[in-house]
């Protein structure tokens, strides 16, 4: 896919992501937007998106984010949905719906891809990888190597948070040679890479601090130590005035417990329903079970919106993860 040639024509640009937006999520629509209002002057290029957390204040423009999504449906000439398939736009979906060009980037296996134009790249380690892949033309062989000229500092440090939020800091296997050659090259704009990674992704406000370890002491191991579960509800959220955003981190601390395979961490959303998180070191593919309780994500590390009490959905779950590996045993 050309980006240029898909936009070039167009006088209103939309871009949009899922619902409460993630590193990679901010990241990759910020990237894309800081590029096309410099490459199409003349369109009106905006960003769709929930409130980002504040750690990502840093990014150049993201006060230019239009968060109230109420607004009635406006006809885009093109609009993009990153990280996510049309489903998880939440309130942007409409203008997604609406467009006259739909192009829906991503990088979940489970997206079957809802554009006019998709450019679904599973193996790739962020959406922000795929659109640096598309801004230095990397992603067409004919173009050969990537221009990076077409990146500047403040692209490529949203483009940069994107990746190391996807990747754990290139801890992940889905760090590939391209992804470092990718950040390789982003770094080399000079901004404070050190400084990011620590501030966005590292630092803990107290709070989150504490419901982490709350969320840790009240884990359960089960399947013979192979599986371990933790919950909060929503009075427990409310006492330490903890937010979903505060919860990032959570599920992949309970994944580094020695001997175990899969983690669950969930939290209460509603009476009888629970946001659920899933990762695995590789043997459970947990897209699997996520995608059969009706959400999605990757080999290692998806999540799904499940109805029922607290047990209800861990037995659920335990049914699914157990199946496979009794399969791959
Ligand atoms: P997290 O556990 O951090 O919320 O999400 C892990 C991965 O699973 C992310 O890539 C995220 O996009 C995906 N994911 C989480 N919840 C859902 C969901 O309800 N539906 C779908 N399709 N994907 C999800
Ligand atoms: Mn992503």
């Amino acid at each position: 896919m050309n980006l240029y040639e898909e936009v070039k024509d167009a006088l209103t640009i939309g871009i949009g992501g899922h619902i409460r937006p993630d590193g990679d999520c901010v990241g990759s629509v910020m990237g894309l937007y800081l590029y096309l209002k410099k490459v199409c002057p003349d369109a009106r290029v905006q960003a769709l998106l929930e409130k980002p957390a504040d750690i990502f204040s840093c990014i150049k423009d993201i006060d230019e984010i239009h968060t109230d999504l109420t607004s009635d449906v406006e006809t885009f000439d093109v609009f993009f949905a990153l990280d996510t398939a049309a489903e998880r736009l939440g309130d942007a979906q409409k203008y997604f719906d609406g467009a006259r060009k739909k192009i829906n980037i991503d990088h979940h296996v489970s997206n079957s891809g809802s554009g006019d134009l998709n450019y679904i790249m599973p193996q790739a380690s962020s959406t922000s990888e795929l659109i640096y892949d598309l801004i230095t033309g990397r992603a067409s062989a004919e173009e050969g190597a990537p221009d990076i000229s077409r990146l500047d500092k403040d692209i490529a440090m949203a483009l940069y948070i994107g990746i190391i939020h996807d990747t754990g800091v290139f801890q992940y296997s889905n760090t590939s040679p391209s992804t470092l050659r990718a950040a390789a090259e982003l770094i080399s704009f000079g901004f404070d890479f050190n400084r990011l990674i620590d501030e966005t992704f590292y630092e803990k406000t107290y709070v989150q601090n504490q419901i982490l370890g709350r969320a840790l002491l009240e884990s359960i191991l089960f399947m013979n130590g192979k599986c371990v579960v933790s919950m909060l509800d929503r009075k427990t959220m409310n006492f330490y005035r903890a937010e979903p955003r505060d919860l990032e981190g959570i599920v992949s601390q309970l994944r580094n417990t020695k001997g175990v395979e899969c983690a669950i961490f969930m939290y209460q959303t509603d009476i009888l329903e629970y946001k659920v998180s899933l990762r695995s070191n590789g043997r459970v593919d947990v897209a699997r079970v996520a995608e059969f309780f009706g959400g999605g994500g990757h080999v290692r590390a998806a999540g799904a919106t499940m109805q029922g009490t607290f047990h209800d959905i861990v037995n659920n779950l335990s049914g699914r993860i157990a199946e496979q590996m009794k399969t791959e045993a």
